[in-house]
């Protein structure tokens, strides 16, 4: 029997919410029910099995279990950056293979690609939601500078088209001289996070219920089946997906093996967008992965340019208001050094996430126990990888052999994390040196 000790708690609400109408959540589990596969989590990885397995088989009987609200937590909370490439290319595709890890990677990005633009186009998103815009991968300094030639010379390994723009060609798209260099690539696609995720879960069709506010407390086998309890009902299935990122270790899974690190947002007010020349809409992750992820946001009534920035590791999986507070300083910094011409526009929201790293940067991933799947362990990006790990859970359940679930099979398993205290100390330096080596980055 695994048992939840802890569940999840979002501070602050996210901008991306804030910007959206007030929606009516889906009614919460109140009797107890049989299904053929149950999800815990309804974030980017459970939505994703669920629309999978209601696609191959509109039969199943699925139900999605979600502790707080569709887009509450970290898939409504995100920077919106559904990313084709890795930041770095593995030595192996420097060597020019084809079959390497990066190529993997890039694979099982573009799988989860596919899924979310069949969303799109069936719910006929404008690019206020869905923008298959590409992004610019940008430097502030002479080290950035390099940082991009290099991932050029990957590119170019890879064979993967971009664009390098010197810092006159980057003012242009900005609107601002901030910036010293940037490559573009045009395979990201762009989304408002938190309608993208409401949207996905708008298109589960066949015999998908969600149950909003309906945490798993506890997950028990019985006989072949799975039991789980929520406050007023319990669920019984055949399968269970376990869609809950960094909280499948608050059941006692993965013990030892997920690292709970927060990273942390800031969203202007709107201005005119005549106070800043340059594109209405670009989006633009750091030269340095530890770096500052920009945006600028079109709106109707004026534009908004999102910071994010700031990573710090709570192995309690919370974080309070004063930890948003502080790295909404920081944030400051970054906008003021970035968009002088700005002055005086003020940050409206606030907002922080929880991701779940492993040591090793592999995905928690596969059935862990008879009819127990877990696809958990974003590894930062979840938007891509968390949704391909529900595409691939769901193949499994399905026994689909997709190309697919053979890329997930080559993952080598978690590494243990070190003991604690070595854990938090390590994991605090380490973050604080990556950050210090990102530097205006
Ligand atoms: C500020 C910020 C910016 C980011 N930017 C990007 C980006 O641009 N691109 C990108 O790829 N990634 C980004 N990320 C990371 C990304 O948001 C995560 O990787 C992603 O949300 C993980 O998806 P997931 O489905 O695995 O988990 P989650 O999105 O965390 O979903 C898990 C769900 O499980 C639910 N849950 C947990 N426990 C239980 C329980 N016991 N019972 C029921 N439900 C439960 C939670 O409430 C949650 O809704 C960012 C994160 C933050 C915080």
């Amino acid at each position: 029997m695994f048992v939840a000790t802890k569940l999840p708690e979002n501070t602050k609400v996210s901008g991306w919410v804030q910007m959206l109408p007030e929606r009516t959540p889906n009614p919460s589990l109140s009797k107890s029910i049989n299904v053929d596969v149950a999800i815990i989590g309804a974030g980017f990885a459970g939505l994703s099995a669920a629309r999978r397995l209601s696609q191959c088989n509109p039969k199943l009987r699925v139900a999605v279990l979600e502790a707080g609200e569709i887009a509450a937590g970290a898939a409504g909370r995100n920077s919106g950056f559904i990313i084709d490439l890795p930041h770095e290319v593995s030595s192996d595709e420097y060597a020019g293979s084809d079959a390497g890890p990066t190529r993997r990677h890039i694979m099982i990005n573009r799988t989860a690609i596919q899924l979310a633009s069949d969303v799109a186009q069936e719910r006929g998103w404008g690019k206020d939601v869905f923008d298959p815009c590409g992004k610019y991968n940008i430097a502030m300094s002479a080290q950035g500078d390099e940082h991009i030639s290099s991932y050029a010379k990957q590119l170019d390994a890879l064979k993967e088209p971009y664009r390098l723009l010197d810092s006159r060609q980057v003012a242009d798209v900005t609107g601002t001289t901030a910036f010293t260099s940037a490559i573009f690539t045009p395979g990201t696609i762009i989304v408002q996070p938190a309608a993208y995720v409401r949207g996905l879960a708008d298109s589960l069709k066949g015999g998908v219920k969600i149950y909003e506010k309906t945490p798993a407390l506890s997950l028990e086998a019985v006989g072949k089946e799975w039991r789980i309890k929520t406050p007023q009902g319990a669920v019984t299935a055949g399968k269970v997906i376990l869609a809950n990122n960094g909280h499948a270790e608050s059941f006692g899974i993965y013990r030892g093996l997920l690292m709970h690190v927060f990273t942390y947002a800031s969203m202007t007010e709107e201005f005119s967008p005549a106070r800043l020349g340059g594109d209405r809409s670009w989006a633009a992750t750091p030269a340095f992965p530890m770096g500052t992820t920009v945006r600028r946001v079109r709106g109707e009534r004026g534009d908004r340019i999102l910071i994010r920035s700031r990573y710090t590791y709570n192995p309690r999986l919370k974080i309070s208001e004063n930890d948003v507070e502080r790295a909404g300083r920081v944030h400051d910094r970054k906008f003021d050094a970035r968009f002088p011409t700005l002055k005086g526009v003020q940050m409206e929201h606030r907002w922080g996430g929880a991701m779940a790293l492993t040591w090793n940067g592999v995905p928690a991933y596969g059935e862990i126990e008879s009819g127990l799947f877990a696809a958990c362990a974003c590894n930062g990006v979840g938007a891509t990888k968390a949704t391909a790990l529900g595409i691939a859970a769901a193949d499994s359940i399905l026994g689909i052999k997709s190309e697919l679930l053979a890329a997930f099979g080559q993952f080598e398993a978690p590494k243990s994390l070190p003991p604690q205290p070595f854990l938090t100390i390590g994991a605090k330096a380490n973050l604080g040196f990556r950050e210090w080596r990102a530097g205006k980055e």
